[in-house]
């Protein structure tokens, strides 16, 4: 017979965690470092001292339950995802991931099965970027420095604050980053956030690829004037040379990418009077794509056009890269684990992209990567309506239990 997960236990763990920060609506606001997070961090901590677990937290907050191996000096695999949330949004996101992680220890905890790893549950801390973005998948996986805290776009001193009341140090979160020579993989499972297992009718989802992202401040530059005696010759009106660029942006990208975006979602005018001539308009962009050398280079192309912009209208342009996240592949064996085990649990399967980002994606930069996703109703999420079925919940927990026995299956084979 081929194990399984219990499903009662994982339904009962998910609706006592989404009482934590339960909103009228019926989702979920646990905003990272809040008090609502830490409630859910406590509740997780005590699930995993009641199952025996061993409990660890680094130094950006994440937390660990280890189910050790007899050998000591085994590698660690990770199965996780995070339990924060934006405000007001759904209680699958992430948390799924988490619980569905837990579960899979109890169940090889309790049949006694002997692996030749380690394995641990992992909550990310910070991954929606309340305060930064990924915060705690990148402290693990090295990228962040003590000045990156600078980086955020949010109040400063309410982030240290935040970070002092959960007993966390800037200074310190250097030394959250983790040997890569310690794990062996990871591997995360998520709800789609969108429209295509649905859609195909399809259990599982296998990610191939995560896509990249890059935020940037574009400030084009002219000359505030008076709005009725300033000659047309005269006038260097940035905010005309920011709307052009944004109009020919989204041409490019649509005509030259079939996996590209590009969003402007923001502008600031200044002066910002109706009667001044705009001297200066800071757009705020993103452009994503899922292969990180053609997202390079569609960020210079961008850039390249919004200076042909800004000599029509006479304008100077300049930007600041705010954020980058790169694009992320998984990994082939872990994509291939993943199939093996939907084959073996007779769900149906198909790859697909991740077009939001994932913790999975920056773990992948320093350990072998696997994604897994089940269907979103109606491709709703961040979103009190986010609703996956409790049947495909159950399926994604027991893809993820399978990887890990396929990949001790693999390791005792000698081929991992
Ligand atoms: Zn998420």
């Amino acid at each position: 017979m081929v194990l399984r997960i219990n499903g009662e236990r994982l339904r009962a763990d998910f609706d006592e965690l989404a009482q934590i920060g339960a909103t009228v609506a019926g989702g979920i606001t646990r905003v990272a470092f809040s008090d609502e997070d830490i409630e859910a961090c406590v509740w997780l901590g005590n699930r995993i001292e009641e199952a025996g677990l061993l409990a660890d937290d680094d130094d950006v907050g994440n937390m660990y339950g280890t189910l050790p191996c007899a050998d000591a000096n085994a590698k660690t695999l990770l199965l996780g995802s995070h339990l924060d949330s934006i405000p007001n949004g759904g209680r699958f996101d992430g948390s799924v991931g988490v619980l569905a992680a837990l579960e899979c220890l109890r169940t090889l905890k309790e049949h006694h099965i002997a692996l030749p790893f380690h394995v641990s549950v992992v909550n990310f801390r910070d991954e929606e970027g309340s305060w930064q973005s990924l915060f705690g998948s990148r402290g693990m996986a090295g990228q962040l420095r003590p000045l990156s805290l600078l980086d955020t776009s949010t109040d400063m001193t309410a982030f240290h604050a935040s970070l002092a009341r959960t007993g966390l140090h800037p200074e310190m979160i250097l030394y959250a980053a983790r040997d890569p020579q310690t794990l062996i993989g990871y591997f995360e499972l998520h709800i789609e956030q969108g429209p295509y297992l649905e859609r195909a009718q399809t259990q599982i989802g296998v990610v191939t690829h995560i896509i990249g992202r890059t935020t940037l401040d574009i400030t084009f530059q002219g000359q505030a004037g008076h709005s009725g005696t300033t000659t047309r010759e005269a006038r260097r009106d940035a905010l005309q040379g920011a709307a052009y660029f944004i109009t020919k942006a989204h041409e490019y990208v649509r005509e030259n990418f079939e996996h590209g975006v590009f969003n402007c979602g923001n502008i600031v005018v200044k002066p910002g009077a109706y009667n001044i001539i705009p001297e200066k308009a800071i757009l705020t962009v993103e452009c994503r794509h899922i292969n990180e050398q053609v997202l390079q280079e569609m960020e210079k192309t961008l850039m390249l056009i919004a200076q042909g912009c800004a000599n029509e209208y006479m304008l100077s342009v300049g930007h600041r890269r705010i954020q980058h996240m790169p694009a992320a592949p998984m990994h082939a064996p872990a994509q291939a684990i993943i199939a093996a085990a939907c084959e073996r649990l007779q769900l149906t399967q198909m790859p697909m992209v991740s077009y939001a980002g994932h913790d999975a994606q920056v773990v992948s930069s320093i350990t072998s990567s696997g994604l897994i996703f089940i269907p979103s109703m109606g491709g709703v999420s961040r979103n009190p309506a986010e609703y996956s079925k409790w049947e495909d919940v159950t399926n994604g927990a027991n893809v993820l239990l399978h990887s890990v026995l396929l990949l001790a299956e693999h390791v005792r084979a000698g081929e991992a």
